[in-house]
């Protein structure tokens, strides 16, 4: 009789409990993997994959405004927000059903429930089941933030929340200056919704290159966007269905919903990580793990979102993957950490991959900036009043491309063939060297003398 029921238990049916599960199984293991909300995790549920598709149909407002001056005429147009919310859902509930059956298929068995750890070889289901298991993988995610308990936080919906609305708010607010306020204020407010930004710092999006900050800021006010920095929400009180924000600056604003976006926390409470001995790291509250994502307990590992290393869907994917080689494909790989591409989904977008002039400046002696800022093509004839911005961080001593930080139409696109290079080490010759594919808006980064 086998030592243990499983060789692999997943703790979490998301983007890297999944793949983790996946190519163990395909290894040969046997694998379990717990979920207890649905399939595909975060991501394909409440995360990047709605939040693409809201993204998508609030840009297509602009469309048709940008179209006049090309000559169409576009008559009387109306938008249904539960018609979007319900073809949204459909999507949604096709893309877990394919996550079901492809880790079904490669022979791991999905359990529907909550698991939590029993000791370092025992995973306790809701149903009161025990499981044992020579490898415990911890992929439980991470869980928006509540914020501070300031008076009507009650009333007060996160971006899970804000996937279901019954109705497209009117006017929201949205606390936070970071990715999810930031993307979810361009939806709301491409669907026509009166929005406004509150965020405590001096400007949005802290951490990104210092120019990438201001343009953006500068291009979401020219689309009607309110953002209010230095401030927090201190107080929501409820009238009704309306709702009155009060701010620490004393000022108030009205609205139909108030959003919190502001950071989200590691799946960790109630795992039962003390009975197994897993430790947390002590400075950012995730599941502390090595290269290998092994915690301190020899069989217990963790990936994505609990070890809040970089939260990402490709990250945790990779790390899911690097796992279930390293155990059992007998091909140890550990997952760089180094220049990954990330996109903000704002309005307009963001790519950005490798140093902020801000982070290079302080690392290397001599560093050289190439930046550009125009007027994408498409505006001459739509009139819109917008500009792209271009920038590329160079280190002066070895012509090495450090960075590059893109906000327009396609930015994420862009950036990811550029990370590309960037991650194999390009220098601005190579780049010069590129002969430029006309007319598009990425030439200027061939072009950026
Ligand atoms: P998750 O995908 O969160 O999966 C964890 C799973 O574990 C969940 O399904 C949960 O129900 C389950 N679970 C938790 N505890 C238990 C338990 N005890 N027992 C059983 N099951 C349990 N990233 C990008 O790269 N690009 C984007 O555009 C992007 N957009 C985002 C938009 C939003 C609104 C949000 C919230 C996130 C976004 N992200 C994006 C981040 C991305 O979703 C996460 O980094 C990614 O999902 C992390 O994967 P994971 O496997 O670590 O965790
Ligand atoms: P972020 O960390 O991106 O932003 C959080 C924001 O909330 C920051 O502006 C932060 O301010 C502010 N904040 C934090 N605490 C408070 C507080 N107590 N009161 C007021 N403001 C506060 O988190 P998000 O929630 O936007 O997203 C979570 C993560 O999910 C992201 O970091 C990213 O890893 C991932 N994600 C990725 C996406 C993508 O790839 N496109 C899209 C969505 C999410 P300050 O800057 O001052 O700390």
């Amino acid at each position: 009789m086998a030592e243990f029921d499983v060789d692999l238990f997943v703790i979490g049916g998301g983007s890297g409990g999944v793949r983790a599960a996946r190519i163990a199984a395909n290894y040969g293991a046997k694998v379990m993997v717990a979920e207890e909300y649905r399939m595909g995790g975060t991501c394909v549920i409440r995360g990047c994959v709605p939040k693409k598709l809201f993204v998508i149909g609030s840009h297509v407002h602009q469309e048709i405004e940008d179209a006049a001056g090309f000559g169409w005429s576009i008559g009387q147009v109306s938008f249904d927000w539960a018609t979007l919310v319900a073809n949204k859902d459909k999507e949604i509930a096709r893309l877990e059903g394919a996550y079901t059956s492809n880790v079904e298929k490669s022979g791991a068995r999905i359990v529907k429930t909550r698991a939590v750890l029993e000791d370092a070889h025992t995973v306790r289901l809701a149903t009161g089941e025990k499981v044992t298991a020579k490898y415990i993988l911890i992929a439980t995610g991470g869980a928006p933030n509540h914020g501070p308990a300031v008076p009507g936080i009650e009333h007060v919906i996160s971006s899970n929340e804000a996937f279901h609305l019954k109705e497209l708010p009117k006017r929201i607010v949205i606390q936070g200056g970071g990715y999810i306020a930031l993307e979810f204020a361009g939806i709301f407010a491409g669907f026509g919704s009166d929005v406004t930004v509150v965020y405590r710092g001096d400007n949005i999006l802290r951490g990104f290159d210092e120019d990438v900050r201001k343009h953006v800021r500068a291009e979401m006010e020219k689309r009607g966007i309110t953002i209010i920095t230095g401030c927090t929400v201190a107080k929501i009180d409820k009238h009704g269905r309306d709702f009155t924000t009060h701010l620490s600056s004393g000022s108030s604003i009205a609205s139909d919903q108030v959003m919190f976006a502001i950071g989200r926390h590691p799946n960790v409470r109630g795992l039962g990580l003390e009975a197994a001995g897993v430790a947390i790291n002590p400075a950012n509250g995730g599941i502390q793990v090595d290269g290998w994502s092994k915690t301190s307990v020899d069989n217990i590992y963790a990936v994505g979102d609990v070890t809040h290393r970089t939260n990402l869907t490709p990250v945790a994917i990779r790390e899911g993957h690097a796992f279930a080689d390293t155990v059992f494909g007998k091909r140890p790989v550990q997952v760089d950490h180094a220049t990954i591409p990330t996109a903000v989904f704002s309005q307009p977008e963001v790519g950005t991959v490798g140093l902020t002039e801000e982070e290079a400046r302080a690392q290397y002696s001599h560093v050289d900036i190439y930046k550009t800022d125009f007027r994408p093509i498409k505006a001459t004839m739509s009139g819109r009043d917008t500009r792209v911005l271009m920038k590329l961080v160079v280190d002066g001593s070895s012509d090495r491309v450090l960075g590059c930080h893109i906000v327009g139409d396609a930015a994420a696109e862009i950036t990811q063939a550029v990370a590309i290079a960037v991650k194999m080490k390009a220098t601005k010759a190579d780049f010069d060297a590129t002969v430029a594919l006309h007319p598009t808006a990425s030439e200027e980064l061939v072009t950026m003398r």
